[in-house]
């Protein structure tokens, strides 16, 4: 009997997700470019051998798959996708469904998409998050491509999919490039997400003098009210753990330069294309790399020193604490989808927000109870301009602002370092302020580059009397 679907990639993360379509029924051929690696993974497959068909050759495995194949490729991104596509593409025959599975970069989505197109072979960009538990036992799935194509492969991704109140975390979501897109913000927010934890951490640990235990019953607590969330439930988790080569707290010990390997950066970067501010999201980057800056954060303590002032975490303190990481979590949020929507608009897509929202209840890392509460808001106003202005998080905001604006200035006398927070708190600041201050900056540059500037009654004089030339 042929294999429903193939696989090329036995990493981590292709194992396992390759044992999760196997044990949800599905008959899998799996190929890998090293073979040794196929041997290992189909040694150790246990029962579910039965439902897998190791292959060494691309012609085994091509042989083994039921027409028109669906073929996820869950390898390395970037160059190894092009050069395993090409590799590929002579074995492949009409109606075949390539699927990039790994973290890709959208617009290599769109363009191997497009590379795709009239050949009669079709390509699915897949954003999958969840890292090696998701894939194995449930991870989110973002879909981008055709929706005859989704519709060969639903089944099998539904079947392996993450669910939240038994509904399904995998969708598709757009067009080519869209399933990627909407994974990399899903990345960004994650940075986000976890810095502002980081955040708060910082601020109990260096500013309250809490320990690393003391701070995991903190997040505990938080866990069990409106935070309650994968990351929190982790970070509580992690700051519990104890070093096995050493007697303290396993957090203590490790250095503190964070990694990246770049969906975070391009969230970034394609906010910054699309013009719409992700300021927490952008902080977060720019904090990871800061970061890795490791020696000149040492050599800069011994000029500048760092006597932190202290931060009140008693009990209306801890209460402001909570709060205030959970309207910056909000900003974030808002952030992110703010950007998706606008990237719908340019790129076609019409990305539907509360499917979105839905899909990234389980499975994915920034799963959380908090994404439902999202998901009822985009449900009642799909196309609202902004989360924030949906009654359900106007309220929330309003709520929780004067604990988030308490902690960034308690922070900021403290001298500890809240760049996500207080970038989310001048967020919200900068958003609800209908009159700012670009009008001195339209000025500015009427002044030194005769741009022009529109009036607020509406005069048609478009320049200002700064000097001989520019007056109209
Ligand atoms: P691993 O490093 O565990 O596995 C890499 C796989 O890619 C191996 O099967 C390797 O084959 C293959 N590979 C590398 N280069 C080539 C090439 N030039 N041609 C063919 N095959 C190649 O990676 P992961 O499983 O962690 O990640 C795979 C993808 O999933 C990446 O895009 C990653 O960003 C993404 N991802 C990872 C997550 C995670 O938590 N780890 C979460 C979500 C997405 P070989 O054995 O021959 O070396």
């Amino acid at each position: 009997e042929k294999a429903e679907i193939g696989l090329i990639g036995l990493g981590v993360m292709g194992a396992n997700l390759a044992l999760n379509i196997a044990e949800k029924g599905n008959r899998i051929a799996v190929f890998n470019r090293t073979t040794e690696k196929t041997d290992e993974f189909f040694a150790e497959a246990g029962a579910l051998a039965d439902r897998i068909i190791p292959c060494h050759t691309m012609e085994e495995f091509i042989d083994a798959i039921r027409p028109p194949r669906p073929i996820i490729i869950m390898i390395k991104a970037g160059q190894p996708v092009d050069d395993q596509i090409q590799h590929l593409r002579p074995y492949l025959t009409n109606g075949d469904i390539v699927i990039d599975a790994g973290n890709a970069n959208f617009h290599d989505t769109r363009r191997r998409f497009k590379e795709l197109d009239g050949t009669g072979l079709t390509f699915i960009g897949m954003g999958v998050s969840g890292g090696e538990e998701g894939a194995r036992h449930g991870p989110s799935i973002m879909v981008g491509g055709t929706p005859e194509s989704y519709a060969r492969v639903e089944k099998v991704l539904t079947s392996i999919s993450a669910k939240f109140n038994n509904e399904d975390c995998c969708a598709w979501l757009g067009a080519d490039g869209a399933g990627h897109f909407v994974k990399t913000i899903h990345n960004g927010i994650e940075y986000a997400d976890m810095q502002m934890i980081g955040e708060i951490y910082g601020l109990l640990r260096d500013g309250a003098g809490k320990s690393a235990s003391e701070i995991g019953n903190i997040f505990g607590g938080w866990n069990k009210g409106r935070l309650n969330s994968y990351l929190i439930e982790i970070s509580e988790k992690v700051l519990a753990a104890r070093d096995p080569h050493g007697d303290g707290p396993m957090v203590d010990m490790i250095l503190d330069q964070a990694g990246q390997k770049g969906t975070g950066k391009w969230s970034v970067i394609e906010a910054q294309q699309l013009s719409v501010p992700a300021t927490a999201i952008e902080a977060a980057v720019a904090a990871r790399v800061l970061s890795s800056m490791k020696s000149q954060r040492v050599a800069a303590e011994k000029i500048f020193g760092s006597a932190p002032g202290k931060i009140d975490a008693s009990g209306a303190g801890l209460n402001d604490l909570e709060l205030a990481l959970f309207a910056a979590k909000i900003g974030a949020y808002a952030q992110g989808f703010a950007v998706m929507s606008e990237a719908s608009k340019e790129f076609g897509w019409s990305l539907p927000m509360p499917v979105i929202a839905k899909i990234w209840r389980a499975g994915c890392i920034i799963r959380s109870q908090f994404l439902d509460e999202i998901t009822t808001a985009f449900t009642a106003m799909p196309d609202v301009e902004n989360l924030i202005m949906t009654p359900a998080f106007s309220a929330m905001v309003k709520e929780a602002l004067p604990s988030l604006r308490r902690v960034v200035a308690a922070a900021v006398t403290a001298g500890l370092p809240v760049p996500a927070l207080s970038s989310a708190l001048s967020y919200f600041d900068s958003y609800r302020q209908a009159r700012g201050t670009a009008n001195l900056i339209q000025a500015q540059r009427d002044f030194f580059g005769a741009h022009g500037f529109d009036r607020l009654d509406g005069k048609d004089f478009h320049h200002g009397p700064w000097g001989s030339g520019l007056n109209e």
